[in-house]
C-alpha cells in the first residue's frame, strides 16, 4: 500500500496562522510586537532566498523584522559587535545569523555570542546543553518541526525505535535528543556507521538528514515505517534545469507507512517553527504567559 504523504506545507501554514493569531494579545500586553533580527553576511544565493522568505513570513505573522545585510568581507569583530547590539536591543526578541558564514569568520564564536534568551535557532552551547539535559530552552527549528510532524502523525512516540541519519549540530544531534526525550530508542547513524541498512530495518521512525540524493533505499525500510526526509539536494533534472530531491529514494513511498515529500515536507516547517520560537522568546522576555500553551 502506498504511504500516506505527510503534508508539511499545510502543517506549517497552520502553525504560522496560530502564531499570527497570538501576536495581537502579546502586543496588547507588551505594547510592542515580537521582533526577529536576521543577519546575512555575503551573497550566497540560497541564503538570500531563505532570508527573503523569512522576512515575508515574519511580516505576514504581524511581527517586526530587522534585516542586517553585511558584505562578504565583514570581519569577525564587526559581526560580534552587531550581535552585541542586537542582544541589547529591547525591540529584538530573536536573533538569527544565517549560516554558513564566510570562511574567515569563526562561526562558533559568533553563535556563542548570541544571548541564549534570543537564540531562536537554538544553536548556542547554552541551549544545546539545555536540550541535552532536559531543561527548557530553544530547540533548533528544523528538528523541532520534524518532531511536530511525527507527533501529529503518530501521537505518543514512547518505545518506538528511531534512527536519525546524520549528526550535525543543527539537525541530527538535536533530533536525536528530542526523540530520546519522547522515550524513543534512538540510534544515531553517520558516515562511519557500519551497517546502515540493518539499523534502518529495525526502525519505526527514520529521519534522514545527510545531504545525499536518494541515499536511503526503499528496500532497507521496515514496512510501515514513518519516514522524515530532511535532505534538500539540488540535482540536474536532465534538461539543463535543477530539481530538489531528498535523501530518501522516492520508491520508499511503496514501503513506508507515511513519508514527507521533498519539496513540501520538512522544508516549510523550519520558518514556521522559527516564528513560533520568536513568539515564545518574546513572551518569556516580557514575562507574559502564552495564551495558547500548545504552541
Ligand atoms: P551536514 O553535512 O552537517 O551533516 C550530514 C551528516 O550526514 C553528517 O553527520 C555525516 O556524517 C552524515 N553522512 C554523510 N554521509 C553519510 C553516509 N554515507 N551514511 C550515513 N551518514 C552519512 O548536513 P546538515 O545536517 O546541515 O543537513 C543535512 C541535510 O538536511 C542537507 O541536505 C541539508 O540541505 C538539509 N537541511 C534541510 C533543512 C530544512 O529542511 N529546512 C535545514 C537544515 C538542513 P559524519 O558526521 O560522519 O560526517
Amino acid at each position: 500500500m502506498a504511504a500516506a504523504i505527510i503534508d508539511g506545507k499545510a502543517f506549517a501554514a497552520r502553525l504560522r496562522a496560530r502564531v499570527a493569531a497570538a501576536v495581537p494579545a502579546f502586543a496588547d500586553a507588551a505594547g510592542r510586537v515580537p521582533g526577529l533580527a536576521v543577519v546575512l553576511v555575503g551573497d550566497d544565493p540560497a541564503s538570500a532566498v531563505y532570508v527573503r522568505a523569512k522576512a515575508r513570513m515574519t511580516a505576514e505573522a504581524g511581527m517586526a523584522g530587522f534585516e542586517h545585510r553585511l558584505p562578504a568581507a565583514t570581519d569577525q569583530a564587526a559581526l560580534l559587535d552587531l550581535v552585541r547590539r542586537l542582544n541589547a536591543d529591547p525591540a529584538v526578541d530573536g536573533i538569527l545569523v544565517q549560516l554558513p558564514l564566510p570562511g574567515h569568520v569563526d562561526e562558533a564564536a559568533v553563535i556563542a555570542a548570541i544571548d541564549p534568551a534570543k537564540d531562536v535557532d537554538g544553536f548556542t552551547p547554552e541551549n544545546a546543553g539545555r536540550l541535552a539535559t532536559g531543561l527548557p530552552g530553544f530547540v533548533p527549528c528544523t528538528p523541532l518541526g520534524c518532531l511536530m510532524l511525527l507527533k501529529d502523525r503518530l501521537g505518543d512516540l514512547a518505545g518506538l525505535d528511531a534512527v536519525v541519519i546524520g549528526r550535525s549540530n543543527i539537525v541530527g544531534k538535536p533530533m536525536a535528543r528530542l526523540l530520546l526525550a519522547e522515550s524513543c530508542t534512538v540510534t544515531v547513524a553517520h558516515s562511519r556507521t557500519r551497517d546502515l541498512p540493518a539499523a534502518i530495518g529495525r526502525a519505526d521512525i527514520v529521519v534522514a538528514a545527510v545531504g545525499r540524493p536518494a541515499m536511503v533505499q526503499a528496500a532497507w525500510l521496515k514496512p510501515g515505517a514513518t519516514v522524515i526526509d530532511v535532505g534538500i539536494n539540488r540535482i540536474d533534472a536532465g534538461d539543463g534545469r535543477t530539481m530538489l530531491v531528498g535523501d530518501v529514494d522516492p520508491a520508499a513511498a511503496d514501503v513506508a507507512g507515511a513519508i514527507t515529500p521533498v519539496p513540501g515536507g520538512v522544508g516549510p516547517m523550519t520558518i514556521a517553527v522559527l516564528l513560533r520560537n520568536t513568539l515564545v522568546a518574546a513572551h518569556r522576555r516580557a514575562g507574559i504567559p502564552l495564551a495558547d500553551a500548545t504552541l
